[in-house]
Order: structure tokens, then C-alpha cells, then sequence
């Protein structure tokens, strides 16, 4: 996987994430999409939207304002629970996640067990099993255990806000600042997340507000009016994407972590009692949503929580593995009837639903299913990113973006800017646009546009040149295999058919 300093300027130099307001020097952990970026972004969402909503028919999507009544986040527990740990370095200043200094300590002893079965891979060679070399290799096990039993405890201190022995876990396992070396930390104090902003001009008549930390609650609060006025019965779900806050402590790590993000959120409404299906049912979905764009099952994992949200009754991660390691993606909680019941307290509104087959009104317990539009854009480009050493010995810059995703699916080229080519080129762009995102590019030689096409993940090149005067054909060139096949300009739109339509791509979940 490429380097991650390459990844961020790749995606500077080619259109797709800029750092906000660049030219007063950025603003820490916000980002622009450029115009390539913003058509990912859009295709990503699309993706899911079309997964979620256009494929179920008992889900259905809504768009909730970002500001909402401040007693929402009272009731959702925001206010009083939504903190982070945070410790503070005495010398460097520096400020961090408690949690995530503890989880950057155990990442370490990771990749010490990667080294391992590396080693060992090569000593065995086609023999070797790693399955099994992970569960009997004593020193794997011992660092695994270790992992573990650090992960447990920290859970656990965390469950009980017992901050003071996260700062003893800290020291005891002599974690230093990585800024200055040193470990003079400060006390292990809570943060609250949320932004506060105000509603009404004058002082003393202005609301004290927040900006949405999830767009989960926006769903919560609309439940009744989206179950009556669509007359959906449970089992159903609501879907939303959109923006949410927050402000983190550690920002870094380019789009992983944003103060100002976007969130694709799902709220599956069910009967008491059959939580844990749905949990497992929505678990697996997710996976399979996510294995369907054909990154590599290996490089996708379960992460079950120790220490459960406020709001939680089970709660597992879908963790990617980014270039710094296994982080989470999405998370699949089951919310039970948490929220529900506690806007019904705050409002004073019943929050229920008759459900004809059980003949009864209950508050509706609910698995949520949520995954960052960022995140996810930053695991596909990061994947999709690499440098290839070609058989001539020279190399080429590749993103390698699941075509379904790609900001534009086909550029066209003619090979040289004359002789009526252009115009040609130009005829096929407009026979396309209608159903891809279509690019025409006359400038260099073609070798040149290629390589640009490859490093902005365009599938597929359609190369204009004199033959196709006479006997109207083009040249077809795919992104990845290089390889060029002349096709009839009156078969491209089947050819590009076959991998550019959602359809197959969606059909494979
Ligand atoms: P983390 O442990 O990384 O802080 P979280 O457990 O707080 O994440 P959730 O509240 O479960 O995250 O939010 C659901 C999803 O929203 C996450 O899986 C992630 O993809 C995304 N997300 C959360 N916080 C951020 C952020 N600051 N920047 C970008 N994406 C985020």
C-alpha cells in the first residue's frame, strides 16, 4: 500500500481533497473536495443510497436539518456522555486521546505479529499455514495476549470512567509522548465533542445550541411522522446522510478524523426481543456491501466492543485496513430502545407503534448501521492507489478505483488535434454522456493522457484515430490489464455496459 504522505498529495495534485481555506494556511482537520473528489464523494453516497434505500423496499430515506431542538442532545445523552478521554503531555504541550494513545501502543505490538508471519511465510514458503502459526506460534500468542489483556482493561476502566487507572495503564506500560520523548502527562480529564453555536440575534433571547455530532438523532426525532405518513410497518428503516461535528482532540490522519464530516446513517426499526438477529443480519449486509467493490476480504475485519456507548446493547466496528493499520470504518450498533424512549421522557410525546401482529404498542428497539463518507472515501483511495513497474521497466501511478466508483468513467481521445478527429471524439462524448461521466482530453501525446487517466482512476480511454474515419471503430483501453482492443463505436455502449452499471455491482451483495 502506497506511502501516506503520497496518498494526500495525490489527492491534492489530482482535483480531489484540498485543505480548507488553503490560502489563509488550512484549517485543522477540515477539507475541501475538489472536482474530482466531490464526484467520488457523490458515487460513494450513491452507492449506499441505492444499496440501502432504492433496494429495500422497507427503508426509506430522509433529509434532517443540522440544527436541531437542544434538548435532543439532552435526551440522546450527548451532553452528559459524549466525551473523550484526553491527556495532556506536560513538556511538548501536546494534547491526545487517552484511548488512542493506548491503542497506538497496541497497533505497535501488531505490527511485531505481522513481522512474525512475514518471517515465517517466507521461511515455510508454500506450506505455510498462518491460521495456525497465529494460534501456536508462542511468541505471536504472547503478543496477542498482551493485546488483549491491555484492550480489556482499558475497556474496562473506560466502562467505569475510572480515569485515573487509564493514566496508571499509560504509565505502567511506559508510553511516551511522541513529540517530545517525554512522559510527564497530565491527569486524564473527559472533553465534551460537541460544538455550540446561537440561535437569535440578541444575547439575552439566544438558544444556546449544537451542531449535529450524528445524524442519527435527526432520524429518532422524525420516527413517528416518517412510520405514519408512510405507512411502514416494522421491521423498516430510515436512511440519511449528511454532516455532522465534532470536536476532536487528535485531528489528524488527513480525512480519517474530521472536525466536520459526513455521516451515512441507517436506523432499522424492530420488535423488542429480536435485536440480536437484526444485529447480525445488518452485520453481515455491511460486510457484504463493502466486500462487493472488490477491495479484498483480507483487508476488512470485525471489531466486537468491549466498552459500549451509553446507548448500546452490542456494538461492532467493520474495520479496513488503512495504510496505518486496521482502524474502523463503520459501525453496526444495536441501539435497543435507548433513544426512543428517551425523547418520549424529554418531550413528553409518545414514541410508539402499534404493531397489528403482536397486538400490543411498544417503543421500537432499533440496530443502526453507520459509516463515514470520509472514511470510506479515504479506505477506497487509499487502496486504490499504487505505483506499478511496467514490463519496459518504466512505472505509471495507478488509481485503481472500483470503476462503479470513479469520477469519470470514460475519457476520449483523439489522437492528434486535426484531420476531423476532434470532431469524432467529440460526437462520442455526446453519445455517452447520457448515461457515464464522460471526459474529453486533446492536450499531449497520447501515452501522456493515458498516465493522467490512470492517476484519476478513469477506467477506460477511447482513442480516436484515422481508421476510425473510414471503418468506425476506435481503440478501447482498459485502466488496469493496459490492454487496447478495437471495438465498433456502435458497441462501445454495451462494452462499457458491462462494468460500469451499478446493477452488477450491487447484485454481488
Ligand atoms: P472513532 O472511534 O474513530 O472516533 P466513533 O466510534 O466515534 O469513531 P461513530 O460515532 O460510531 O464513530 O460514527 C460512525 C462513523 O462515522 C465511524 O465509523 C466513522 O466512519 C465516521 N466518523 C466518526 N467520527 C469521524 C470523524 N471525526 N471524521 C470522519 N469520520 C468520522
Amino acid at each position: 500500500m502506497t506511502d501516506f504522505k503520497k496518498i494526500i498529495s495525490h489527492a491534492k495534485e489530482y482535483g480531489f481533497v484540498f485543505p480548507s481555506s488553503e490560502i489563509y494556511d488550512g484549517l485543522s482537520a477540515v477539507y475541501d473536495y475538489a472536482q474530482n473528489g466531490v464526484a467520488l464523494k457523490k458515487n460513494i453516497r450513491d452507492y449506499w443510497w441505492k444499496s440501502m434505500v432504492q433496494l429495500h423496499s422497507n427503508i426509506v430515506g430522509i433529509d434532517a436539518a443540522i440544527f436541531m431542538h437542544p434538548t435532543t442532545w439532552k435526551a440522546s445523552g450527548h451532553v452528559d456522555a459524549f466525551n473523550d478521554p484526553l491527556i495532556d503531555n506536560k513538556d511538548s504541550k501536546k494534547r491526545y486521546r487517552a484511548d488512542v494513545l493506548v491503542e497506538d501502543y497496541c497497533a505497535k505490538i501488531e505490527t511485531k505479529i505481522e513481522k512474525e508471519v512475514n518471517k515465517a511465510a517466507k521461511r515455510f514458503g508454500e506450506s505455510f499455514d498462518k491460521t495456525q502459526f497465529l494460534a501456536t506460534n508462542p511468541r505471536v500468542v504472547g503478543y496477542q495476549e498482551k493485546i488483549d489483556s491491555i484492550l480489556k482493561r482499558l475497556g474496562q476502566s473506560l466502562e467505569k470512567e475510572d480515569l485515573a487507572d487509564v493514566k496508571n495503564l499509560i504509565e505502567e506500560l511506559d508510553i511516551a509522548c511522541p513529540e517530545s520523548g517525554s512522559r510527564n502527562w497530565t491527569d486524564v480529564k473527559q472533553f465534551n465533542l460537541m460544538f455550540g453555536t446561537k440561535l437569535g440575534a440578541s444575547a439575552d433571547s439566544a438558544m444556546d445550541l449544537y451542531l449535529r455530532p450524528e445524524t442519527a438523532q435527526g432520524i429518532f426525532v422524525n420516527f413517528l411522522n416518517v412510520q405514519k405518513t408512510g405507512r411502514m410497518k416494522i421491521p423498516f428503516g430510515i436512511a440519511q446522510t449528511g454532516k455532522a461535528f465534532r470536536n476532536e482532540i487528535v485531528a489528524r490522519q488527513f480525512i480519517f478524523r474530521m472536525r466536520e464530516f459526513e455521516q451515512m446513517e441507517m436506523q432499522f426499526f424492530i420488535p423488542p426481543g429480536t435485536q440480536k438477529e437484526w444485529y447480525e443480519q445488518w452485520k453481515q449486509t455491511r460486510l457484504n456491501w463493502h466486500l462487493s467493490l472488490g477491495m479484498g476480504e483480507e483487508n476488512y475485519r470485525f471489531h466486537d466492543h468491549e466498552k459500549l456507548a451509553h446507548y448500546a446493547d452490542a456494538a461492532a466496528d467493520i474495520e479496513f485496513k488503512f495504510p496505518f493499520g486496521f482502524k474502523e470504518l463503520e459501525g453496526i450498533h444495536s441501539r435497543t430502545d435507548f433513544d426512543l424512549s428517551s425523547h418520549e421522557e424529554f418531550s413528553g410525546k409518545k414514541l410508539q407503534y402499534f404493531d397489528p401482529e403482536r397486538n400490543e404498542n411498544y417503543v421500537p428497539y432499533v440496530v443502526e448501521t453507520s459509516v463515514g463518507l470520509d472514511r470510506m472515501f479515504l479506505a477506497v483511495f487509499s487502496w486504490a492507489l499504487r505505483e506499478e513497474t511496467l514490463e519496459d521497466g518504466s512505472s505509471r501511478t495507478l488509481l485503481k478505483l472500483p470503476s462503479v466508483l470513479a469520477p469519470t468513467k470514460v475519457a476520449v481521445l483523439p489522437l492528434v488535434k486535426k484531420d476531423g478527429l476532434p470532431e469524432l471524439a467529440n460526437e462520442i462524448v455526446d453519445s455517452l454522456k447520457w448515461e457515464h461521466a464522460t471526459a474529453y482530453d486533446e492536450k499531449d501525446a497520447v501515452g501522456r493522457r493515458y498516465r493522467r487517466q490512470d492517476a484519476l482512476g478513469t477506467p477506460f480511454c477511447i482513442t480516436v484515430d484515422h481508421q476510425s474515419l473510414e471503418d468506425k471503430t476506435v481503440t478501447l483501453r482498459d485502466r488496469d490489464s493496459m490492454q487496447q482492443e478495437r471495438v465498433a463505436i456502435a458497441d462501445l455502449p454495451s462494452r462499457l455496459d458491462e462494468q460500469l452499471n451499478i446493477k452488477h455491482w450491487l447484485q454481488k451483495i
